[in-house]
């Protein structure tokens, strides 16, 4: 296990795979552990490694984790048979925005780490599919330092991306359903849990 999560970051530095940073995949383990969390959604698995690291955190936890790249999407399968995750880990092979889930299906986390530039959409789908004391949470908020500096940024492209981050930070600080915390771990880490009822 240890080596497979080694070689995982090797591959991911050489192909330039977007893999969690280390302190905020450790962050996740340590919040599944301590919250119990047994049912966990990912959205964007890239090869597998929060998928797998996530599933470790504790000997009941399940993670489903959806991915559209299908060169992600193979690696992804080959590290969850090599660890024997089969059990715990599923992996689905399409796009978030495109796939139905069966009504009534409900995880205790959902973790948004896949487009950038849609975590709005990922958000807005996906927590009908939030257990009621679910929280979701999602990664790169940070991105790269690039976030709240919008202006110094010269790729048209990139700034466009950090805007839509900054978008979703927004829609995050004003959304009347759920609260969130922001977390300056890895690349910006937040954690959204729905308001109590008044
Ligand atoms: N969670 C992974 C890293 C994911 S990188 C880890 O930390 O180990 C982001 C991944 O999201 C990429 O593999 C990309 O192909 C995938 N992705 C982007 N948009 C997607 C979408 N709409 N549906 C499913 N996967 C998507
Ligand atoms: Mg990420």
């Amino acid at each position: 296990m240890k080596e497979l999560i080694l070689e995982m970051e090797e591959y991911a530095k050489a192909k330039n795979v977007p893999i969690m940073q280390k302190d905020g995949i450790a962050f996740l383990m340590k919040y599944i552990k301590a919250n119990n969390i047994k049912n966990v959604l990912e959205i964007g698995s890239a090869i597998g490694y929060s998928a797998i690291l996530m599933a470790s955190s504790s000997p009941e936890v399940k993670v489903t984790t959806i991915e559209k790249d299908e060169v992600n999407y193979m690696e992804c399968l080959k590290n969850v048979k090599k660890c024997g995750f089969d059990e715990k880990v599923s992996v689905v092979f399409q796009d978030a925005l495109e796939l139905n889930l069966a009504e009534g299906t409900e995880y205790d986390l959902i973790f948004i780490d896949a487009a950038k530039g849609q975590y709005k959409k990922f958000f807005e789908k996906y927590k009908y599919f939030l257990a009621p004391h679910g929280v979701i949470i999602t990664d790169n908020l940070k991105f790269h330092g690039y976030v709240g500096k919008k202006d110094t940024i010269e790729s048209k492209n990139l700034r466009q991306l950090v805007g839509k981050i900054e978008a979703y930070i927004d829609f995050l600080n004003t959304n009347e359903e759920f609260e969130t915390k922001f977390y300056d771990i890895g690349d910006g880490i937040s954690i959204s849990a729905r308001k109590a009822n008044e």
